[in-house]
């Protein structure tokens, strides 16, 4: 695989980046991934824009604009002839040499490394047969709506989740869902209500969350913007999550109870295709 790392495109195997960088001493780093479909960019501008704001609220510079930005990205998937799959960008804040809490000064570079990975994405079996959940309590920080590298405690939950023989995790805070451990959730309750918690530091606000609001507006369904109980989703007519690697996944099972008849849920599935056909028709 070819990988870019502050300005040059190398072989994986060649890559380097200093011991000494923030984002793998501290985690003092942003990214964001981009899903590609058809050798295309999906949603590009929503998580550049997402970038900028993550980068902002840490006073991480980014001295590339959308359009290098995008330049990268459409060269390494070029490179790797990438057509299914994602491109991971990540942002560190660099390194003056040593370890040290305060930030550097602003003459510091920042790291920037990207890099490709081919997934099925439309094919894959979660999407189409979908997925049982474990819930977890939520311990990760108060800042959750910065996309940061910090993802050790969304590894352990994902952890914990397929211990309990469930194939991901939701996090619960105050006997409500928060989101997913990467991915934010939904359900459409016996009446017909899609419902997705509203944005607030406590959940990432996912790019693809966005555009499933805008289709549903355009599929004329109710909607509601607030926190559901784990108890209020078991007992839901349909559940599912959003991401930009997951697309819209069905959830059959919260906590090893079924959701209605433990099958794929047909408004989640009619979500799932409107989503593509719209992200294919938006692609660059
Ligand atoms: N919530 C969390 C915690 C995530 O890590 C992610 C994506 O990685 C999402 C939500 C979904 O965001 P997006 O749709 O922009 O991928």
């Amino acid at each position: 695989r070819t990988v870019y790392v502050n300005g040059d495109y190398v072989a994986e195997q060649d890559a380097k980046v200093s011991v000494f960088d923030r984002g793998f001493l501290l985690a003092d780093g942003v990214y964001e991934v981009s899903s590609v479909l058809d050798g295309k960019l999906i949603d590009f501008s929503g998580h550049m824009q997402r970038l900028k704001r993550s980068a902002g609220a840490l006073e991480l510079a980014l001295p590339w604009d959308d359009e290098a930005l995008l330049t990268i990205h459409r060269e390494l998937i070029r490179r790797n002839a990438l057509e299914e799959g994602m491109v991971y960008l990540q942002l560190t804040r660099g390194s003056a040499g040593d370890r040290e809490f305060h930030y550097p000064g602003a003459d510091t570079p920042p790291t920037l490394v990207l890099f490709t990975q081919a997934k099925a994405l439309i094919a894959g079996r979660s999407g189409n047969d979908g997925i049982r959940i474990a819930t977890q309590p939520d311990w990760r920080w108060a800042r959750r709506d910065i996309k940061t590298v910090q993802l050790l405690y969304p590894a352990m939950a994902k952890m914990a989740a397929k211990a309990a023989g469930a194939d991901d995790a939701w996090l619960v805070e105050n006997g409500v869902v928060t989101e997913g451990a990467s991915n934010n959730a939904w359900i459409l309750t016996q009446d017909g209500v899609l419902v997705t918690r509203e944005l607030s530091h406590a959940i990432l606000p996912g790019i693809t969350r966005a555009v499933v609001l805008e289709l549903a507006e355009a599929l004329s369904l109710r909607v509601e913007v607030r926190a559901f109980s784990v108890e209020e989703a078991q007992n839901a007519r349909e559940c599912f999550v959003t991401s930009a690697s997951s697309f819209v996944t069905p959830v059959v099972a919260i906590d090893d109870i079924a959701v209605a008849d433990g099958r794929p849920g047909q408004v989640t599935r009619q979500l799932r295709d409107a989503y593509i056909e719209e992200s294919r028709r938006r692609a660059i």
